[in-house]
């Protein structure tokens, strides 16, 4: 069964449908880019995929051991409050579930800032860390959260060409030694083709879904790589 289905799922707002009869299934082991341009409805499918948004029509149902609290998610950038008042180690445990840290909570926690090569910073004010280290941080604390799937959106906006570099290495580490399903917005179709195995595109009218192979070989990807790319 796949993590998640989405079968002909429509979300909406105060009755304006944004995403139309979604059909999704994100199976175990994917690394999925969604795309799109603004306003296309890529945060609200997010909204949906979390539950803060329950679709109109259409269902979204959960599968193989993944329940809809147990997504670790890396928020926006321009949702975070960057000089918010808490050090490494506080924002990272504070995805761990539970009101009190037990040890096995503490231990995630450890584990997953030394695996972000965060743990010499952590009694720094998250305030003072660089956009790059702050998104280290917050997927430390996206991956106290799940065993299985990240849901990353826009991971690389604004930062820059190097740490972005850096960002998609590490999302690939993650996806690749440590086995996790990968759900990730991105405005960069570029980069996603090369990072992603799957592709969902969303537009007002319809959305594609299929490999990066196919992406560039349907219409919205000639339109957008201009049919040139022809090797894979
Ligand atoms: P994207 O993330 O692709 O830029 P969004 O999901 O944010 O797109 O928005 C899709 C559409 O839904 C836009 O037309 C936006 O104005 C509208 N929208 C988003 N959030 C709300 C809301 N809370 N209430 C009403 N309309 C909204």
């Amino acid at each position: 069964m796949s993590l998640i289905t989405c079968e002909k799922a429509t979300f909406a707002y105060e009755g304006v449908p944004v995403v139309k009869e979604l059909d999704l299934q994100i199976e175990k082991g994917q690394y999925l880019c969604i795309v799109g341009e603004n306003g296309s409805g890529k945060s609200t499918l997010v909204k949906g995929l979390l539950g803060l948004l329950k679709p109109v029509s259409g269902s979204v149902a959960f599968g193989d051991g993944l329940h809809q609290t147990e997504i670790g998610y890396l928020p926006q950038r321009s949702e975070i409050q960057p000089d918010f008042p808490a050090s490494v180690w506080e924002v990272v445990s504070s995805g761990c579930h539970g009101l009190w840290m037990n040890a096995r909570h503490q231990r995630m926690a450890e584990e997953n800032l030394r695996l972000m090569s965060m743990d010499r910073l952590r009694n720094r004010s998250f305030a003072r860390l660089s956009g790059g280290q702050q998104q280290r941080v917050l997927l430390a604390r996206a991956l106290c959260a799940t065993k299985s799937l990240l849901l990353l959106d826009e991971p690389v906006a604004g930062l820059d060409p190097l740490v972005t570099r850096e960002m998609y290495d590490v999302i690939r580490m993650l996806h690749e030694e440590k086995g996790l399903t990968i759900v990730m917005i991105s405005h960069d179709i570029q980069a996603a083709t090369q990072e992603a195995d799957r592709i969902l595109h969303l537009t007002s009218t319809g959305s594609f879904y299929g490999t990066p192979f196919e992406y560039r070989h349907s219409p919205l990807g000639v339109a957008f790589f201009g049919g040139c790319c022809c090797h894979e």
